[in-house]
């Protein structure tokens, strides 16, 4: 007889467990218990499941690091009585937290899946129901007695992504993530489709580790026409900046301008790492394709590649919390970790 599957939900708030507080009108966070007995599917499903809630259940728009070692902390201290995890998240950070989540977790053998809904559980048209159903499933789903999916993923109406190569691109439809440079994980139509050749997969004699530095000191650039020399150089001089996300335009490009050249010159010489990365939704930087990133070359910039700007800026808090050393840090960047980048 094989042994139940075991899955541990844990509820970090969003408009998934939202209710309408009916005299402001607002949408608030509320008891997790009220949740779950909006799903009384969840007793059909073949697992045991468990739940952790966050004490305050938060909009994710207050999401910070300390909730993040607080995910990951849950997560250690049940992953070895627990075969998946699913964290219901609301899905304006969620990107944002499943990347630093990635990190953070090194050498998963298991599922932690990310999800959440646009539409709160209790309202009639919900998209919550199928989000939380099937990543529970794939939480669940194994191979041979192996967890099918052994890293974390994100999933949102009727797809599984790896999360480090999510955003969020949509406020109002159910669709409401895309992982452009990388294919779907699992596809859920009438049967969960698996695309096996993209899933991770970590060796088993590695331990599993959690990381739970992440250094706050980092910040992200948006370059746009008309971007202005002081409120650059300001911004650049910060003495506490560490690392920098740099948006540039296409395939990595920015204005040759020297005040814009002697300004990163010179934070790159106080030790601060910058890492270019497009502001493209799709597609990847290629440093020197055109004349207006030679500059950027030259002063020997971090290849983004085609990371998204969530997954950089929370790779960058986790390598500087990691005290990666100075010279290694653009090689280590430029390898991809967890999947998140070519
Ligand atoms: N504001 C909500 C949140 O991110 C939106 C959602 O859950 O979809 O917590």
């Amino acid at each position: 007889m094989s042994k139940q599957t075991n899955i541990l939900l844990i509820y970090t708030g969003g408009t998934i467990g939202m209710i309408k507080d009916y005299k402001s009108g607002v949408l608030k966070a509320f008891n997790f218990k009220k949740l779950l007995k909006n799903i009384p599917e969840l007793t059909q499903l073949d697992c045991h499941i468990d739940t952790i809630s966050f004490d305050k259940p938060i909009d994710s728009s207050n999401m910070n690091t300390s909730h993040w070692v607080l995910i990951a902390t849950i997560i250690e201290e049940h992953y070895e009585s627990h075969d998946g995890f699913v964290v219901l998240h609301g899905s304006d950070t969620m990107s944002y937290s499943a990347s630093a989540l990635s990190f953070m977790l090194e050498n998963l053998t298991k599922p932690v899946i990310f999800t959440g809904s646009q539409l709160p559980i209790g309202d009639l048209r919900t998209d919550a129901k199928e989000n939380l159903i099937t990543s529970i499933q794939i939480a669940a789903l194994k191979h041979k007695s192996k967890a099918v999916v052994q890293e974390v993923g994100l999933y949102f109406e009727y797809k599984l992504y790896r999360a480090n190569r999510t955003t969020k691109i949509n406020a109002e439809h159910f669709e409401a993530f895309d992982s452009l440079n990388f294919p779907p994980l699992i596809e859920s139509g009438v049967h969960l489709n698996v695309n096996n050749e993209y899933l991770m997969r970590s060796k088993r004699t590695k331990k599993f580790r959690v990381h739970k530095k992440m250094d706050t000191n980092v910040a992200i650039l948006k370059l746009f026409p008309g971007i202005n020399e002081t409120i650059v150089n300001a911004f650049l001089e910060e003495t506490s900046l560490k690392a920098l996300v740099i948006e540039t335009y296409g395939s990595g490009n920015a204005p040759t301008s020297s005040w814009l050249v002697k300004a990163l010159k010179s934070a790159l010489k106080r030790g601060v790492h910058i890492v270019s990365v497009t502001q493209c939704s799709g597609g990847s930087v290629i440093m020197g394709q055109y004349a207006t990133s030679q500059q950027l070359k030259k002063l020997k910039l971090i290849n983004g590649k085609d990371i998204t700007t969530e997954a950089a800026i929370t790779k960058l808090m986790y390598l500087l919390g990691s005290s990666v050393s100075s010279q290694s840090f653009k090689t280590i960047f430029e390898t991809s970790l967890r999947g998140e980048m070519q």
